[in-house]
């Protein structure tokens, strides 16, 4: 026997290749689930193996189907239901257009092959059982890693063997848990995949071999259980950065007839996510220019009696803060003012593989220190970097109307809004340490105020950061537990590559 192949049972296989391959044996034919590279198909022979008749996918992740791009052989190729989407090659095209469009959304998979594949059949389903000569293949779905995933399960020789795919590895732990993060800010995906190792809880499973890492054979279900408890401390830290703390919302002043709020004379709240600073010299400058809310701006400056926006400045990236910027050049001559790490993101955006990114670089013309001050008209702004909700973010604070204002963007909200973060996820490189530090800053600095993006301005109350402080450590640990590798950082991290056909 070709040394490739390690036996787990009789007639069952383990390749390691760019994911784990099992194949099932029947005589002079097999089964394979999932396919990796396809180096290891020329092995076959060396089992006896004439036939290969099927190859069962688990879910559409590269690694473990790349190979059957150039695959030539007679296998029937089928996948599950759900993941038609990332497999056909309609599929992978409609998402490739997307994943590399400006400005940029967040993914919908962080591993997609580069073209579709013509001969795959994707209606593997729960209930749809594949007979392949006396043997029932079944399907169970453990979503999370990607959406449509499915668990394969075979009773061979006696035994029940799970094929997990990437739903569970060995320790309890989920292989790059990146991928349960279906949105930047919800726990959607981990909950998910925590109904779907609920369900696996519940099964009797005496060998368990997930994609990635070593078979489990004993002890597989509490391996399964270790997991689940480990997701749900995963969705709870997703939950709330600041449990318990109330809303404490400042009364804005309408202003009737315009899609604008006065928090104080000469501070404004406009549009989604904007606010217009009044200087005594009749100038104006603009927090988080956003493209949409312009039109509410040029409504709000003769009331606030501007006559001319002379500075611009963003608190982070994401697009729905910085898309303004050229416009409010354009218009007004504003001088565009970037934080040091918006201005490496945002002139060179079409370099990097971020969410949200703007429709095309954006220069800027000063940018101010890392951490430091610097002056418009009356007004001294201290700076500092703020990464939460965004590894590249910036705060800065003003005094405005007798008040300490603390712009923070969308690091932190007030505690009902997306559960008091603005989202943590790994695309966005939210990191603990950052999470703390950042908290610690506010407590800190001790604002009155602080004004964020989408129209969210409220009260600082110290308890609030003490809790996202605390917060950080039980969410890191939450993240940590489930990675495989002491090497979390990059478990998680996984420095995302866009492989565009
Ligand atoms: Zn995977
Ligand atoms: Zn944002």
């Amino acid at each position: 026997m070709n040394a490739q192949f390690e036996q787990l049972l009789p007639d069952l296989y383990l390749l390691r290749d760019t994911c784990n391959v099992y194949v099932l044996r029947d005589g002079d034919r097999a089964v394979a689930i999932d396919f990796g590279s396809r180096d290891w198909t020329g092995a076959l022979d060396s089992l006896g193996v004439k036939q290969l008749d099927y190859v069962l996918l688990t879910h559409h992740h590269r690694d473990q189907c790349e190979g059957l791009l150039s695959y030539t052989g007679n296998a029937e190729l089928r996948a599950p239901s759900g993941e038609a989407g990332f497999l056909s090659p309609d599929g992978v095209k409609a998402y490739w257009k997307r994943r590399t469009a400006r400005p940029s959304g967040y993914p919908t998979s962080f591993s997609v092959l580069p073209r579709g594949l013509t001969n795959m059949q994707c209606k593997l389903a729960e209930g749809a059982d594949v007979f392949w000569g006396r043997h029932r293949i079944r399907f169970l779905p453990t979503p999370g890693h990607s959406a449509g995933a499915l668990t394969i399960m075979v009773t061979w020789q006696g035994k029940n063997v799970f094929f997990c795919g990437d739903a569970v590895h060995a320790g309890g732990k989920v292989w790059q848990p990146f991928h349960l993060e279906w949105d930047h800010w919800t726990p959607s995906g981990a909950l998910q995949a925590w109904y779907g190792l609920e369900r696996l809880s519940y099964c009797h499973i005496d060998m368990l071999c997930p994609s990635h890492g070593p078979v489990v054979a004993r002890g597989a279900s509490d391996c399964v259980k270790l997991a689940r408890t480990r997701l749900m401390a995963l969705i709870r830290a997703k939950g709330s950065v600041c449990e318990g703390e109330p809303d404490d919302y400042l009364p804005l002043e309408p202003l009737p007839g315009l899609n604008a709020r006065r928090v104080s004379p000469h501070l404004y709240q406009f549009g989604g996510n904007s606010f217009l600073l009044v200087s005594k010299t009749g100038e104006g400058f603009v927090v988080d220019p956003q493209i949409s809310s312009l039109p509410d701006l040029e409504a709000l400056l003769p009331v606030a009696g501007v006559k001319r926006v002379t500075a611009t400045i963003a608190s982070h990236f994401h697009y729905d803060h910085t898309d303004g910027y050229p416009a409010m050049k354009q218009k007004h001559g504003a001088e565009v003012w970037m934080h040091p790490w918006l201005a490496e993101i945002l002139g060179n955006s079409d370099r990097f593989d971020l969410p949200y990114l703007p429709a095309a670089p954006i220069k800027a013309d000063r940018v101010l220190p890392e951490t430091g001050e610097s002056t418009w008209n009356e007004y001294r702004f201290d700076i500092w970097p703020m990464p939460a909700q965004t590894r590249w973010h910036c705060a800065f604070m003003a005094t405005v109307d007798g008040r300490r204002v603390f712009f923070s963007g969308d690091s932190y909200q007030s505690p009902s809004r997306w559960n008091g973060t603005g989202g943590f996820c790994a695309f966005n490189n939210s990191r603990f340490d950052a999470f703390r530090n950042s908290a610690r800053l506010v407590l800190r600095v001790k604002p009155d105020v602080i004004a964020n993006g989408h129209q969210v301005v409220y009260r600082y109350h110290a308890s609030h950061y003490e809790k996202i402080v605390r917060w950080a450590d039980t969410a890191e640990k939450a993240v940590r537990d489930l990675c495989p590798s002491l090497d979390w950082l990059k478990d998680y991290y996984v420095q995302q590559k866009l492989e565009q056909p």
